[in-house]
């Protein structure tokens, strides 16, 4: 199956992406972790990436595309992949078409998050990640429980360099103006999901806004999940 999440950040397309790979089998492919890898490794793409990033603005698309095209290219993509980041502009959903067209591949759903703007603010405002466990928290919605479980571990509570307020806004508003028009261009194939709630209600009801895994064309010889997987 391929599909696309699309929702503003802190909609928590990273969370449900990597839930649904753990389910279906699709790897999740994530433009942002993809680029934040370029950057850490001090590429040349990560170098010239870095400034939009820490702006909240996006990058170029040759940039997103030559990593985009590296991925997708790779034989766990064979058989479906989750796309979550990306498309994030008109200009993304054309290149991606002529991507999927070129390996005669097609989407089979796009998947909307669905949140108010004020929950997406103390989402990404309150988002830190545990140095100890790597564990995703959140200061305003995680339990006493979670949140001292990192502390006795000795874990610092580290925000993403692009979590400050100000760039979360502009994040935000690039959103508006750039990635919602595409709901219109993927009429056909969106299936909207309420995002409020714990990651384990988003995640059912994920499941059941996507198509059966067997009304789906998988490649041939597809290494993917088998039919009914999904919804089983
Ligand atoms: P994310 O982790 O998806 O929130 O992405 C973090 C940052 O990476 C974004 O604010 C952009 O600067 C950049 N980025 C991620 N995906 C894309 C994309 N598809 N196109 C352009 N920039 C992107």
């Amino acid at each position: 199956m391929r599909i696309v999440f699309l929702g503003a950040p802190g909609a928590g397309k990273g969370t449900q992406a990597r839930r649904l790979e753990a389910r279906g089998g699709w790897p999740q492919v994530s433009t942002g972790d993809l680029l934040r890898a370029a950057v850490a490794a001090g590429t040349p793409l990560g170098k010239r990436a870095k400034a939009a990033m820490d702006a909240g603005e996006l990058v170029s698309d040759p940039l997103v595309m030559a990593l985009l095209g590296e991925r997708l290219g790779a034989e766990d993509c064979s058989g479906g992949f989750i796309l979550d980041g990306f498309p994030r502009s008109a200009s993304q959903a054309l290149l991606l078409k002529e991507l999927l067209r070129a390996s005669r591949q097609r989407l089979d759903a796009v998947v909307m998050l669905e949140l108010p703007r004020e929950v997406l603010m103390k989402r990404l405002t309150g988002r830190r990640t545990c140095s100890a466990t790597g564990k995703l928290l959140n200061i305003y919605f995680s339990s006493a429980e979670e949140l001292n479980a990192s502390r006795a571990a000795g874990g610092e509570l580290i925000q993403r360099d692009d979590d400050t307020e100000e760039t979360i806004a502009n994040r935000l508003s690039v959103y508006e103006q750039q990635t919602r028009p595409l709901l219109a261009h993927y009429a056909g194939l969106l299936r909207r999901v309420d995002a409020a709630g714990t990651p384990d209600e988003v995640f059912e009801r994920i499941l059941r806004a996507l198509p059966p895994a067997d009304s789906t064309a998988p490649a041939a010889n597809s290494a993917g999940p088998s039919p009914g997987k999904l919804h089983g």
